[in-house]
């Protein structure tokens, strides 16, 4: 039988391979292999699908968040508060402006920033809120625009892992005051190398962040700043652009693959299913569930005693490994126990929920070609193996 990896990006490609390699070609032989024709192009096509009139591309997800914190002028002595259930890139360019993440914890059910305990962490420091779209699912934005603005804080959203998803209608990356996205050929839009870009509807941001990436630079030669160096370069930029007309179809079929793990997972015991807002429009860059070694109480099923969840986790994880179905954990350690962040003072305790959610997660593979027979693979070693587990403790 064949395997089911987490993804298989090799798919995609030969979905749109000759398209993709005879637009390469072609920007081989145009000698224009940074900045011009293509990129401008992207960046147009890329504005108008998220719905803001300003897109800058870059190079990288990291560097979009990094360029962004600079355009607000946000650095030493100020705070911004983001989740420390995130890929570490969130909160390190924070710190890498020289301002202070401050965490507050996420809801088990969304695994996105709990915004009842948003308030509480605002202080006369704080300069913005730097939420994530996590996994694909957008949080809940108009509470959340409610709450900055009554403090008069920006808004950076780290759209990462949600291009095309929306929140009531209107695309994540277009309604805070900044959107940041990564092109890791990961992600739901993802280049042939790395890639990423700021989303803006105010013009004097977009021109600040053309110059920071370009070395500060307000003319060549002429610099008002330091800046970086930070470019989409072209072959990636002709690369996305056919992408991104697949774009919509790809998050469509990611969408109906989550349905279907809804559908054919709600019965199973010990498994928590992620949940999508009602005003949300998800994309499901991860189908992430979540696995309890206490059981859910609405079951109906008895609850043999299993293995704490961390263990029940890393246990059911190595078992799907061993049937050839592949799964990932994001993010087994949360932010405000990293190493790198003790110097903030938080605790094992800070953020019970995060806490928790680090040592139960685990990854589904989701990507658009994921086939019925590959997922009915995936659902079938996951019950196979929980109903294994709980017959091995009794
Ligand atoms: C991938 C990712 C980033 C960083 O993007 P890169 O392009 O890899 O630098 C930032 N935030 C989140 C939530 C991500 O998933």
């Amino acid at each position: 039988m064949n395997n089911v990896p987490p993804l298989d990006l090799s798919r995609q490609y030969a979905l749109i391979g000759d398209e993709v390699s005879a637009a390469v070609l072609d920007v081989l032989a145009s000698g224009r292999y940074i900045g011009g024709p293509a990129v401008a192009s992207f960046e147009q096509s890329f504005a108008s699908y998220i719905g803001v009139s300003e897109s800058v591309g870059c190079n990288s997800g990291t560097d979009a968040l990094f360029l962004a914190l600079r355009a607000l002028k946000i650095g030493l002595g100020d705070e911004v508060i983001t989740t420390p259930f995130t890929f570490v890139a969130t909160a390190e360019m924070i710190s890498a402006v020289g301002a202070k993440p401050v965490f507050v914890d996420i809801k088990a059910e969304t695994f996105n920033l709990d915004l009842d305990k948003l308030e509480a962490a605002i202080t006369s420091k704080t300069r913005a809120i730097m939420p994530v779209h996590l996994f694909g699912q957008p949080l809940d934005m108009t509470r959340l625009m409610a709450i900055a603005s009554s403090h008069d804080l920006a808004v950076i959203e780290d759209c990462a892992q949600s291009t095309g998803a929306e929140w009531d209608g209107q695309k994540v990356g277009s309604i805070g005051h900044i959107g940041c996205f990564s092109f890791f050929p990961t992600k739901n839009l993802g280049a042939c190398g790395d890639g990423g870009a700021v989303t803006t509807n105010d013009p004097a941001i977009a021109a600040t962040v053309r110059m920071l990436k370009e070395h500060g630079q307000s003319a060549r030669y002429l610099s008002e700043e330091i800046g970086v160096n930070s470019r989409l370069d072209a072959l990636q930029a002709t690369i996305l652009q056919i992408k991104l007309r697949h774009l919509d179809t790809w998050n469509s079929q990611r969408r109906a693959a989550a349905q279907r793990y809804h559908q054919l997972l709600s019965p199973v015991p010990r498994v928590t299913l992620p949940q999508e807002l009602p005003g949300g429009k998800g994309v499901w860059n991860q189908y992430t569930i979540s696995l309890k070694s206490q059981e859910k109480s609405n079951s109906i099923f008895p609850a043999p005693h299993l293995p704490p969840s961390p263990h029940l986790r890393d246990l059911v994880r190595s078992k799907l490994q061993e049937s050839g179905i592949g799964s990932m954990v994001y993010y087994p350690l949360p932010l405000h126990l990293q190493p790198v962040y003790k110097s903030l003072g938080y605790q094992q305790g800070s953020f019970p929920v995060a806490e928790q959610a680090g040592s139960e997660v685990l990854s589904l593979p989701i990507f658009p070609e994921l086939s019925r027979d590959q997922q009915d693979r995936v659902i079938y070693g996951l019950k196979d193996c929980l109903t294994g587990l709980a017959e091995f403790s009794d």
